[in-house]
């Protein structure tokens, strides 16, 4: 099948890449013209395990490749996707800017049948904007073009995404036609071949699906690090709570572990936009606002710590973290724990060594040269001379450090471990005075 992508960020690079992969000519479309020249020269601008051979394969048998030039985008595919980002506007709704250009786009330039996809995470109802728009664009050039529009929400996972997009657990496709419906189960069959994941829906259910599916894992976190709140008042640990509770399979164990909170593109910003949907139409959505309000509080947890540890008093303090992306096998920022804290931390006057395998490029980009942030070559070279080390983002390369070493490398052998990774009574072996969340120091 011909296929057209607008936007090459996480979900519509990834898309583009594995729909080729699969054997269709893709042609992925962005108005970043950096990225697309990085592109075109090959390199990925992204972190994403497997994202670059993929994407060298299919360019090199012709099957990808990538453009600014929206109106040969246009031309190109029968099946466009819209891909592009649905940032948070000032009251937490999601901002449509970027998708409803993407539709006058493709009104302006498409010249015989389209069926235009939204993947991108979209409040309910958009879908019914952007076939407006369409039709206004179309209109305005006095020309009778047909289309159709569906909604296909992504639920890939940054750092495992081209695993989730290639065996999906379920596609969701909204559509209010069989024309439609029969293009995108042509297209997905070829990852539907143990038995078919594909379920098809009215669009504005399909929209909904997306949100409710994020909400839903962001209230296990969040009720999780509550619990865990709990229980560092209780003096009880969590670690043995969360495998006693996961056993029940009404429960389970995913989703279930306790932290320094969630970040990332999606669930905070997705959150906030169904809270806000709800609001917009009278109803008071209680407990999805009250995840993002326990996650905003969670995020604090790790400079509480700290500053709990060092008497209230963090000034001239070095602290070392280990991890900065909002989680491992990304080098993706947006809304890290890690940026909250290290925040927090210049705020009180403390200074910050930190190294994260993938988000160094990132956090350079972020905040600059700055007197207060050495961002050092490995975990140890960060510990080395520290006052505290805090585990934040749990990649495998932090899994098992030797912590004698690592004690005499520090100035004070203090370790807050965000993630719950270590055995805390091992770790004081060491000599390290530990912290976890929601673990009583004696387990
Ligand atoms: P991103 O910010 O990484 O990428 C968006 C891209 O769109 C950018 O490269 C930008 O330049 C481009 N763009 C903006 N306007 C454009 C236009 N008019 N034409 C062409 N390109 C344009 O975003 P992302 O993380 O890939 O997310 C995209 C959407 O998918 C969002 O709605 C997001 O909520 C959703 N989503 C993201 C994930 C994830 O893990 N990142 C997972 C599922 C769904």
């Amino acid at each position: 099948m011909r296929i057209t992508i607008f936007g090459t960020g996480y979900v519509g690079l990834v898309t583009g890449a594995c729909l080729a992969h699969s054997g269709n000519h893709v042609v992925c479309v962005d108005i970043d013209e950096d990225k697309i020249a990085r592109l075109t020269r090959g390199e990925i601008p992204i972190y994403e395990p497997g994202l670059e051979q993929i994407v060298h394969e299919s360019v090199a048998s012709g099957r990808l490749r990538f453009t600014t030039d929206a109106a040969d985008a246009v031309a190109h595919g029968t099946l466009q996707f819209i891909a592009v980002g649905t940032p948070p506007d000032e009251d937490g709704s999601a901002d449509l800017k970027y998708v409803l250009k993407v539709a006058q786009t493709i009104g302006e330039h498409m010249n015989d049948y389209r069926l235009v996809i939204t993947k991108s995470t979209v409040p309910v109802g958009t879908s019914d904007k952007v076939r407006a728009q369409l039709a206004s664009a179309v209109a305005e050039r006095g020309v009778d073009v047909e289309f159709d529009v569906a909604s296909n929400p992504e639920f890939l996972k940054e750092g495992a995404a081209i695993d989730d997009f290639m065996k999906p657990d379920r596609v969701v496709v909204g559509v209010d036609n069989e024309r439609a419906a029969e293009h995108l189960r042509a297209l997905y069959a070829p990852f539907n071949r143990q038995h078919d994941r594909t379920i098809v829906m009215d669009i504005r259910s399909a929209e909904l699906t997306k949100y409710a599916a994020n909400v839903m894992l962001a209230t296990k976190i969040s009720l999780m690090n509550e619990l865990s709140q709990v229980a560092d008042r209780v003096d009880a640990d969590i670690e043995q709570v969360r495998r006693a509770i996961g056993a029940d399979h009404r429960i389970g164990y995913h989703f279930i572990y306790p932290g320094c909170g969630f970040g990332g593109s999606c669930f905070p910003k997705d959150v906030r936009a169904l809270g806000q949907t709800a609001a917009e139409l009278g109803y008071e959505a209680e407990i999805i606002n009250s995840v993002e309000r326990v996650n905003n509080r969670q995020k604090s947890v790790l400079f509480d710590k700290l500053r709990y540890h060092f008497g209230g008093d963090l000034t001239g303090k070095t602290i070392a973290l280990w991890g900065l992306a909002f989680k491992p096998n990304t080098d993706d920022m947006r809304e890290a724990p890690a940026c909250t804290l290290m925040e927090s931390l210049w705020a009180a006057g403390a200074r910050v060594r930190a190294y994260d395998p993938e988000a160094m490029g990132e956090t350079r980009r972020i905040y600059g040269e700055r007197d207060d942030l050495t961002l050092c070559t490995d975990g140890e070279t960060a510990a080395t001379g520290a006052d505290a080390l805090v585990l934040v983002t749990e990649w495998h390369i932090f899994r098992t450090p030797d912590f004698d070493a690592l004690a005499g490398l520090m100035n004070t052998p203090v370790l807050v471990d965000g993630r719950n990774i270590y055995k805390p009574s091992y770790v004081a072996q060491a000599g390290f005075a530990y912290y976890g969340i929601g673990r009583s120091a004696a387990s």
